[in-house]
């Protein structure tokens, strides 16, 4: 705590302890600003891109108690400099805010502790034999009967150029249910022994909102799809921990992950649901590096509406923001959205999973809305999209409340009616932001057409909605350098371009990355912008993404990352 007793947290050495004096102290901003006259820190020699149409470019900032004081040229801020001040000479590389990622699932464990048979972070292909031999190794540690599972699988990130089976799985292990999970979330490959358990055979029918996929023959090939993966969380075992061995894991992984957040310079990330009390304890053991709009639910969201506690509750650190995303339909990089016209070349046609009735819908979003918390659901296709306008009209008529800003997660395909409602209605979409880069090996299945259409980031800027970044992390790496350079170019790491009337600017893609992030969460007056007043979040980077070339934005370095004037993170 030697930095709480000083009253200044560290810049120039990288710390986590001035966090945990954050997290523990009562008033931590009265203390310090008590605390002396002098400025805390003074960054200059800097291209400083503020975001703030107020000031956009500036050479320097001063920091004091974690929050921004002034913005300027190099020659005024230090005039702020007194004895206790830190100075910091950027020697002229780029400064932007913290990034902030509206729609993650931290999946912190997962990478810690699982089998990942993909790359989460960068493209990268891998072959079927690595993925079978990953498991096997797991299988020979585990007991018969019990699960062995694989994460972060990518159909089209496979040098074989050819879907996983049920063939390939049966390798691994003939006496344990084998799955590997896509990373996108939305369909899963199963053994044999799998199937058996679950008591799935290739007579039995598609429930409502989900396939089991079969091969020429009408044999299961293996995939699963949404909804019919049901019966499989139920048959086997899975590991057991105590209660202690659960906790440790959970407040492991948020560590862990809370370090990749920061290493990628995100400062605040959105995240679907997880265990809120173990954030807590990470934050109080100073190892939260990254803020946190908490979207609940089950127990925490009953909770929430039960205690008439809503949106905006909590602090600087950890806030309860929108819901968790409310599913709707399937997912957009696993082609099982829910569109209006079926998927090119697929027989017999298939229009993707809704998941979900109107009426259902209507009653939750009502409900949630009613209770004064942002409602936030995940819909992909046009279809979705539709049935979440019209359920958020619905209930903006029957309670009218200001400023809600309804949440749709994704909102990926749109046409000109359904912009027009978004904007409306004032709902607030969190589309992919690392997808134009990471994924168009899968945009061939929808094609040009579509995919004009799709992740339409130019047809909301122009329409006036305030569209955030949401990587959708594990779906999609939360890399927001790929981020912004997917969002300007359009062009895939394949150095194909789809959909390139939906092209944004750089600046705007900054925009969409910070401040618009903030909107999402009703805290822009907080953060998302180099403002005086606004809290210290910012990264340093190697080159100016304005300058450096469109195609090279992803490599840039990440020189620093700085939350509340705390440096967590320095390459
Ligand atoms: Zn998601």
């Amino acid at each position: 705590m030697r930095n709480h007793r000083h009253g200044r947290r560290e810049f120039l050495n990288l710390t986590g302890a001035g966090i945990a004096a954050l997290a523990g102290g009562a008033w931590p901003v009265a203390v310090m600003a008590a605390d002396g006259q002098d400025t805390d820190l003074v960054v200059f020699n800097a291209k400083v891109y503020t975001v703030d149409s107020r000031a956009p470019k500036v050479e320097a900032f001063a920091v004091k108690a974690g929050r921004f004081t002034a913005v300027g040229t190099t020659a005024e801020m230090k005039a702020l400099t007194g004895k206790g001040t830190q100075t910091f000479d950027a020697k002229q590389m780029t400064i932007v805010p913290g990034f902030i990622d509206c729609h993650n699932h931290a999946p912190g464990e997962v990478l810690l502790y699982e089998v990942l048979v993909g790359n989460p972070y960068v493209v990268e292909f891998v072959t079927i034999d690595s993925i079978v031999e990953k498991l096997r190794s797991k299988a020979a540690q585990t007991p018969p009967g019990t699960w062995v599972e694989g994460y972060f699988f990518d159909d089209t990130k496979v040098k074989d150029n050819r879907l996983l089976n049920v063939h390939d799985l049966d390798k691994v292990s003939k006496d344990h249910p084998v799955v590997v999970q896509h990373r996108g979330g939305h369909t899963s490959f199963y053994n044999s022994k799998a199937f058996a358990m679950a008591d799935i055979n290739r007579n039995t029918p598609n429930p409502p909102g989900g396939t089991y996929d079969r091969d020429a023959n009408g044999d299961l090939n293996g995939r699963v799809t949404d909804r019919a993966r049901a019966p499989f969380s139920r048959a086997g075992k899975r590991p057991s921990y105590t209660a202690d061995q659960a906790l440790k894991r959970t407040r492991e992984g948020l560590a862990f992950i809370s370090k990749q957040f920061v290493r990628y310079g995100v400062t605040s990330v959105h995240h679907e649901g997880g265990d809120l009390s173990a954030l807590q304890d990470v934050r109080t053991r100073g190892e939260l590096l990254h803020r946190v709009s908490y979207e609940s639910n089950g127990r925490v969201l009953e909770a929430m509406i039960g205690a008439g506690i809503q949106t905006g509750f909590g602090d600087e650190w950890i806030r309860l923001g929108a819901t968790s995303e409310h599913t709707v339909d399937g997912s957009f990089s696993e082609r099982t959205m829910a569109l209006s016209t079926p998927y090119p070349g697929v027989t017999p046609p298939y229009k993707g999973n809704v998941t979900e009735t109107q009426a259902e819908l209507n009653a939750w979003i009502e409900r949630v809305h009613r209770a004064g918390i942002q409602v936030n659901c995940h819909a992909n296709g046009d279809v979705a999209i539709d049935m979440v306008l019209t359920a958020v009209e619905r209930a903006q008529k029957l309670f009218p409340r200001a400023d809600a800003r309804p949440k749709i997660t994704h909102c990926t395909q749109v046409n000109d009616d359904l912009v027009r409602r978004i904007k409306a209605t004032g709902t607030v979409p969190a589309a992919f932001t690392t997808y134009a880069y990471y994924n168009p090996d899968k945009f061939k299945y929808y094609g040009e057409e579509m995919m004009r259409h799709c992740m339409a980031y130019r047809s909301f800027l122009d329409a006036g909605i305030v569209a955030a970044a949401g990587s959708d992390f594990s779906p999609g790496p939360f890399d927001p350098r790929m981020a912004i350079q997917g969002m300007v170019t359009r062009t895939g790491w394949d150095g194909k371009t789809w959909g390139a009337n939906q092209r944004i600017s750089v600046e705007e893609a900054l925009r969409v990355n910070t401040l618009n992030g903030a909107y999402n969460s009703h805290e822009e007056a907080i953060k998302g912008s180099i403002t005086p007043g606004k809290l210290a979040d910012f990264v340093v980077l190697s080159d100016d993404l304005f300058t450096v070339g469109k195609e090279k934005i992803k490599d840039l370095q990440i020189v620093r990352t700085v939350v509340g004037g705390s440096t967590v993170y320095q390459a």
